[in-house]
């Protein structure tokens, strides 16, 4: 059967009608910076002060994309007689991130907390040689690293604080303990002197 004339042309503007009473989908980037969720995965920030060089991140990630240098210094004994010990300290960490492939693993084995994902995507770059990243921007990387969400309030208390309560209880009361005595003592020596 021959196509109606004009049919198409009904087709085409029933398609455009329909489209437009629908709610736009499209982000106005860069112009509007998009909402990501906070746990995207968008670059690898790195805390410094926590990473004690322990190389499990490096050694850990499949694509050998970490970069890491160190020395050792040897710190002083705390006290008379005591003994001299060694420290690594850290003189590079670099993430080449041509060759990451975001699976995030280094994160998730760091035991000291050194590591996060960050959203920041900004950091193209028209070299790939460019996307190695050294520790400063890394550590610069952190300032974007999102809050951790709130604890459920009905969830158990974390080990950690459970046992800091416990101490910081057990030293209030310690305290107590001695003021009373302190006081017991004034008193008696103020009878004493009646
Ligand atoms: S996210 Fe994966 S590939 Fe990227 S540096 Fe970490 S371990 Fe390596
Ligand atoms: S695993 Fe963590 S502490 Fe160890 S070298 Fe990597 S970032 Fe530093």
């Amino acid at each position: 059967m021959p196509p109606i004339p004009g049919s198409g042309l009904a087709k085409g503007l029933a398609v455009t009608l329909r489209t437009m009473t629908k709610k736009t989908v499209t982000a106005q980037y860069p112009d509007v910076q998009p909402e990501l969720p906070p746990r995207s995965r968008g670059v690898i920030a790195l805390f410094e002060e926590n990473c004690t060089v322990c190389m499990l991140c490096a050694r850990e990630c499949p694509d050998w994309c970490i970069y890491i240098d160190s020395h050792k210094e040897t710190v002083p004994a705390a006290a008379p007689g005591g003994r001299e010990r060694s420290r690594n300290v850290l003189d590079r960490f670099a993430i080449d991130f041509s060759l990451c492939m975001y699976c995030g693993i280094c994160i998730e084995v760091c035991p000291f907390d050194a590591l996060f994902w960050s959203p920041e995507f900004e950091y193209a770059e028209t070299d790939i040689l460019d996307l190695t990243h050294e520790r400063d921007k890394l550590r610069d990387w952190m300032w974007t690293v999102p809050e951790p969400p709130a604890l459920d309030p009905r969830a158990e208390e974390p080990k950690e604080l459970a046992a800091a309560r416990k101490t910081a209880d057990k030293l209030r009361a310690q305290q107590e303990q001695e003021q009373e005595q302190q006081h017991a003592q004034d008193d008696t020596g103020q009878e004493g002197n009646a």
